[in-house]
């Protein structure tokens, strides 16, 4: 494959788009394939040596909680709640923003790591404001789910805050993990604040006020201050820094110690997998939107990350990312339709005006990318 200006490239090794924003490239390789090379070198007994020395300065002794996990009750951060209170003796508190559109096997999922031992807290946001937003930035970004992760962001931090708990366990940095941005060395380990609102959201929620939104209103999205956080001592890290993250293991893991479910039609809409991102309708949605605004979806990112892991060969991901990636879940969008309150013609009026002309073209009824991905 040869590297051209002004077109979609693939990296040589897992074959992410150059579309993917941040994404960047060296020798055609991209940098989450670079990433991984580095992580093959990292002494992992000595990394846990380093999470053993910060949990012994936050462990509680009185009962208290000492962490906090932001838990989806999804595969990655039921694993980390699991290893922090099982293998570390550690005493967390797992906080969920809702879902958008909860799913059933989400709350499934949820309910039977809580039955395992665990204390839970939930936020369920005001669902006007939850679909009025995401109406909003649906139209105006292509992303519906933008307020969310906003909320998904600034709940856990204000009840670090509220009930002073100041150690927090994200997942993995994903600009280091699948390409992007590094703001600066320790981001692998201590989670900036500030990416998040320079790669999640764009913007300062507050911004959001409008006829509609009040600041009253935006209270669930809005994120501490810096100077309120760094005067707490926040230490929030990521906990793929210290272990030998690896997404497919962690679902094993977790399947291992309870009755994990997967999507009820055996894998997930616009994927060959069935362990991600599986409590939301919205998701799919989300991914659609990617997809036409960047060129790959759901499927050519579990692609990538199995290239990458060694899981899956070129040939194959090329089939299942031509099967899947533009795949529309009915019962999603069902759901979405009614959650947003907008027509099916509204919708895909909105579908079509996201659609990036730089990289599509059409060829008779169909779509596709100008530079189709071949091996
Ligand atoms: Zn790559």
């Amino acid at each position: 494959m040869k590297f051209h200006d002004n077109l979609i490239n693939y990296c040589n090794n897992c074959l992410m788009p150059s579309s993917r924003p941040r994404l960047v490239f060296k020798n055609n390789i991209c940098n989450a394939c670079k990433y991984k090379d580095t992580r093959k070198k990292v002494n992992f007994k000595k990394r846990e040596e380093e999470l053993n020395k910060i949990l012994k300065k936050y462990r509680s002794k009185s009962g208290n909680h000492d962490c906090i996990v932001p838990w989806s009750g999804g595969k990655d951060s039921s694993y980390i709640a699991y290893q922090l209170k099982y293998k570390f003796g550690m005493n967390p508190l797992l906080v969920t923003f809702s879902p958008l559109i909860p799913s059933t096997v989400g709350i499934h999922n949820r309910n039977q790591l809580v039955k395992l031992g665990f204390d839970h807290i939930i936020l369920n946001p005001n669902k006007k404001v939850s679909s009025y937003l995401s109406k909003r930035f649906l139209i105006e970004r292509g992303n519906p789910k933008v307020a969310w992760d906003a909320g998904i962001n600034a709940f856990p931090i204000k009840v670090a805050l509220e009930k002073n708990i100041k150690l927090i366990f994200y997942a993995e940095h994903g600009e280091s993990h699948y390409g992007g941005k590094v703001l600066d060395k320790n981001s692998e380990m201590i989670r900036n604040i500030d990416e998040i609102y320079e790669h999640q959201i764009g913007d300062d929620p507050i911004n959001w006020m409008d006829d509609n939104v009040s600041n009253k209103d935006l209270m669930p999205y809005l994120i501490p201050n810096r100077k309120t956080l760094k005067k707490f001592k926040i230490m929030p890290l990521y906990f793929a820094y210290f272990d030998d993250w690896d997404v497919k293991r962690n679902y094993e893991f977790v399947k291992s110690k309870i009755d994990f479910k997967g999507h009820i039609n055996g894998r997930s809409p616009g994927t060959f997998t069935n362990y991600d991102s599986l409590d939301d309708h919205i998701d799919s949605i989300y991914y659609h939107f990617q997809y036409l605004k960047f060129g790959f979806g759901r499927c050519w990112r579990d692609a990538a990350r199995h290239i990458q892991l060694k899981k899956l060969a070129k040939k194959d991901a090329v089939k299942l990312i031509d099967n899947y990636d533009n795949e529309l879940n009915e019962k999603d969008l069902t759901e979405v339709l009614n959650f947003l309150g907008i027509s099916r013609i509204e919708f895909f009026e909105i579908v079509e005006s996201h659609r990036n002309e730089e990289i599509w073209k059409k060829k008779g009824n169909k779509f596709e990318l100008i530079n189709k991905l071949k091996i």
